[in-house]
């Protein structure tokens, strides 16, 4: 069974290419067609031999989800995605344009479990995680559908991103590494209902992160009604 490339660290990704005899610069040049010249296809990747495209094709694929519906605001340029993903299940992402830069809003899984009272995603229900190349495959898709350079990234979208903790750091790691979209730390936002023991293994795991806390209402009695 394939695998969805961009699942993998830069690290997993190495160890999975020495099984195949493949050196370290080939993940770097994958992850260069992938990050960089938004190339899905294994075989348009033409550094690569035809051996060691045919050896990555049967092995992985690019989880890149399809795109279903885009809209864009004529006020503000502000795109609002719908995706589909492998398994039919849909989720939203949004770019915003600011004049300096632009900011990707990304989901972190299908639905919620948090089902605030004012959120339609609260109100579907929750479906399940998605996987760290999911979250990952967002962002490179935006960038290609809208040819623009994302540089900062919030994960408010779909989702509580600390029900899903393990992916949604994984996926920073990706993110943030230097061979792959090389975003900094800094320019990285996660945003929560506040879910405090996560918040301070956000804090050891990944420091440098920006955290925002959606209180939503001023006491913990309203908050618990909404
Ligand atoms: S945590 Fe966020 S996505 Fe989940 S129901 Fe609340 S507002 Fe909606």
């Amino acid at each position: 069974m394939k695998k969805n490339i961009l699942d993998f660290s830069y690290e997993e990704l190495v160890e999975e290419f020495s099984k195949l005899g493949l050196e370290r610069f080939r993940v770097d040049q994958v992850w260069d067609w992938i990050f960089k010249k938004k190339v899905f296809d294994f075989n348009e990747m033409t550094n690569l031999s035809k051996e060691h495209r045919t050896l990555l094709s049967e092995r992985f694929y690019v989880g890149i989800p399809e795109l279903l519906d885009m809209q864009v605001s004529k006020i503000d340029k502000t795109t609002k995605f719908l995706w589909q993903l492998e398994d039919g299940n849909t989720i939203e992402s949004v770019l915003l344009f600011h004049p300096d830069r632009v900011t990707a809003c990304i989901s972190s899984q299908v639905g919620c479990p948090v089902k605030c009272a004012f959120c339609a995603t609260g109100q579907s229900g929750y479906v399940r995680n998605l996987s760290a190349g999911e979250i990952v495959a967002q962002v490179i898709a935006m960038e290609k559908e809208r040819r623009v350079n994302i540089g900062n990234i919030v994960y408010m979208g779909m989702g509580e991103p600390f029900l899903n903790y393990n992916e949604v750091v994984k996926s920073v790691r990706i993110l943030n590494h230097k061979k792959g979209k090389n975003i900094s730390m800094r320019r990285i936002s996660i945003s929560t209902v506040g879910i405090p023991e996560k918040i301070v293994q956000l804090a050891n795991d990944l420091p440098e992160v920006k955290l925002a806390i959606s209180l939503h209402a001023p006491t913990n009695y309203k908050r618990d009604m909404i």
